[in-house]
């Protein structure tokens, strides 16, 4: 009788079901495509320099290209402009910094000019929209590492016309600005006396600070000074993933009452505390059979096979994404959340995730969890433009 029941059950609901389900999926797809959608922070040109390729073409590996970035109804990314710690400008040091940045820039012209009918730059909010709306791609500039400025502000003035939205003020090291969340050095205990320089500067030309990257003092000490309200590009939450790196719920209260948006990472790496315990657990693993079985090899081969087949990485799923997303928004509020993938920038991407053609099932998602449209558009894209444009708007009148 209770199976019956059962059936009987399943055979009134499931086509209630299926219809409430196609209604969301077509509601979904109209508002992402209404929407103007942004991603904060992309690798690309990092890539490209590693691999080569042609983002104009679909290509078969990495996360974006301006095929895919179509298909998933992404409209505009910030091109991190990633100046690597080795050319770190250091005291009296010049390692390239500035020089890389150039070399950069120039490759993105060049992209841009091969692919004109796809894909334009945006100087300005404004500009973004009108890209989007002529049918392509904007492509918006972000620093990733202020060495690149190397202690000179004209530099930083330079870059600024060139069409610099955000200045990520370190990356994996100390630099002569600021110290990085992954340098256990912390060189000027938050900012250096130029760092703080640079602040004010950065909020006199409308340029945005970019607080992912920094150490905790660096970020207490810029929102502290900043006038204008900063970005964290491409960082995720403390709560589900402690590291510094990632941002604690004080944090994201700061920036909330500054008036800014943390627009959150994808990487399994930033999102899941499982998948980073089962990556450590397996190198060390590894790490402990290459020593045990040094002198022998055949043993060596096994032992490691044995390992790769026992101990899994855990990987993170998007609904890791979704939690960090979901969490953010109620602890912050709609108005201070944003994305900022770092494809192309993350060696493991979750499950769900794989590249920038998973961008429609994030809409889908918010919507399912009860967010409204105008909720949704703003993660997806506007609260990014506010930011950005309130910045230009604090310009000061030259
Ligand atoms: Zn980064």
């Amino acid at each position: 009788m209770k199976a019956f029941c059962t059936i009987l059950l399943l055979a009134t609901t499931l086509p209630a079901q299926t219809a409430s389900h196609a209604a969301l999926e077509a509601r979904a797809k109209a508002i992402h495509a209404n929407a103007l959608v942004l991603d904060a922070h992309i690798d690309t040109p990092y890539r490209l320099t590693r691999e080569g390729g042609d983002i104009s073409q679909r290509l078969s590996k990495g996360h974006f290209d301006f095929v895919r970035a179509r298909e998933g109804g992404l409209d505009a990314s910030v091109f991190a402009i990633y100046v690597a710690s080795r050319f770190d400008y250091t005291g009296s040091i010049k390692a390239g910094a500035f020089a890389e940045a150039q070399r950069l820039l120039k490759m993105i012209d060049n992209i841009l000019a091969q692919s004109a009918d796809l894909a334009a730059q945006a100087f300005t909010p404004e500009e973004v929209r009108r890209v989007v709306q002529s049918g392509k791609h904007a492509v918006i500039l972000g620093l990733e590492n202020g060495s690149a400025i190397e202690n000179d502000l004209a530099n930083l003035r330079a870059l600024a016309q060139r069409g610099i939205c955000y200045v990520t003020l370190t990356h994996s090291k100390d630099n002569q600005i600021a110290d990085s969340s992954y340098d256990p050095r912390r060189t000027h205990k938050g900012l250096s006396a130029f760092g703080k320089q640079t602040i004010a500067e950065m909020n006199r030309l409308g340029v945005m600070v970019d607080v992912s990257h920094i150490s905790d003092e660096a970020f207490w000490q810029v929102l502290a000074l900043t006038k204008s309200p900063v970005i964290a590009s491409h960082s995720s939450l403390r709560k589900f993933r402690r590291m510094q790196r990632n941002m604690s719920d004080s944090m994201l209260v700061a920036v909330q009452k500054n008036g800014g948006v943390v627009c959150t990472n994808f990487g399994s790496f930033f999102l899941s505390e499982s998948f980073q315990s089962s990556v450590v657990r397996k190198d060390r693993k590894i790490a402990e059979a290459r020593k045990l079985f040094k002198a022998e090899p055949a043993r060596l081969e096994v032992e490691l096979k044995k390992i790769r087949a026992e101990s899994p990485i855990i990987n993170a799923t998007f609904n890791d994404l979704i939690k960090h997303l979901d969490y953010a928004i109620k602890l912050i509020g709609i108005e201070h959340v944003g994305l900022g993938s770092d494809f192309d920038g993350i060696d493991v991407v979750p499950l769900g995730l794989e590249d920038v053609t998973s961008f429609p099932k994030i809409t889908k998602e918010l919507l399912r969890l009860g967010y409204s449209e105008a909720d949704i558009r703003k993660v997806l894209g506007e609260n990014f433009l506010r930011v950005w444009q309130a910045n230009l708007d604090n310009r000061a009148r030259e």
